[in-house]
């Protein structure tokens, strides 16, 4: 079914979504985390979500559907210092907005650089995660740039740091670009889509 994944449309505001019915699963991540490679890749299209995009054009809500009942979100990332203060305040508000109100979302993909996880942003995820219980997939993205060892022990460190998590929570190693990792984050999204 995610390979079935097609562009439905752009939303700049909650408003602009389509209805709030059926199943939703979001990724979110700063800039360069490698969500849309990822989303790619789960999806099995190479184009789907654009890589490499230009900074500040790509801060829209991205849905993709999957059949009738169920779609993906592209969430804004963040994390480009070109992009002013105040624009950065406006997608904030927007993606609150569409996090606390959208009733059809079941579960959240967060992607982290595995070389740098747990920045700003993805503390801000997890501190909405456990205050609204909404579960959670944490894929350590780009772990075919670290040896074995160094990516089993980033993957410790991350768990352990989230071990007190109150909402569901995976973490897991990722990487778009030998498909480590898919099967399991396919099973997590077959679960949370009901496929
Ligand atoms: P986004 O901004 O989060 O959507 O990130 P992209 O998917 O555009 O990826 C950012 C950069 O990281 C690009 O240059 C990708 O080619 C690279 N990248 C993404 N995923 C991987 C991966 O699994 N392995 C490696 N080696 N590079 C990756």
């Amino acid at each position: 079914l995610l390979h079935q994944a097609a562009f439905l449309k752009s939303a700049q505001i909650v408003e602009q979504c389509p209805p709030d019915e059926g199943l939703e699963v979001a990724f979110a991540g700063r800039s360069n985390a490698g969500k849309s490679s990822a989303i790619n890749r789960l999806t099995g299209q190479r184009s789907l979500a654009r890589t490499s995009k230009t900074p500040g054009r790509t801060q829209l809500l991205n849905f993709f559907t999957l059949d009738e009942q169920r779609r993906l979100v592209d969430l804004p990332g963040y994390g480009y210092a070109k992009v002013d203060k105040a624009v950065r305040m406006q997608w904030q508000e927007h993606l609150d907005d569409y996090l606390a109100r959208r009733e059809c979302l079941t579960g959240l993909v967060l992607l982290m650089d595995i070389r740098h996880p747990l920045r700003e942003f993805d503390q801000l995820m997890l501190e909405w995660s456990a205050r609204s219980g909404m579960p959670l997939l944490i894929l350590l993205t780009k772990a075919d740039k670290l040896k074995f060892g160094a990516a089993k022990s980033a993957l410790m460190q991350v768990t352990k740091t989230l071990k007190d998590h109150p909402a569901p929570l995976r973490v897991q190693l990722f990487s778009a670009t030998s498909g480590q990792g898919c099967e399991q984050a396919w099973d997590q999204l077959a679960e949370w889509l009901r496929i």
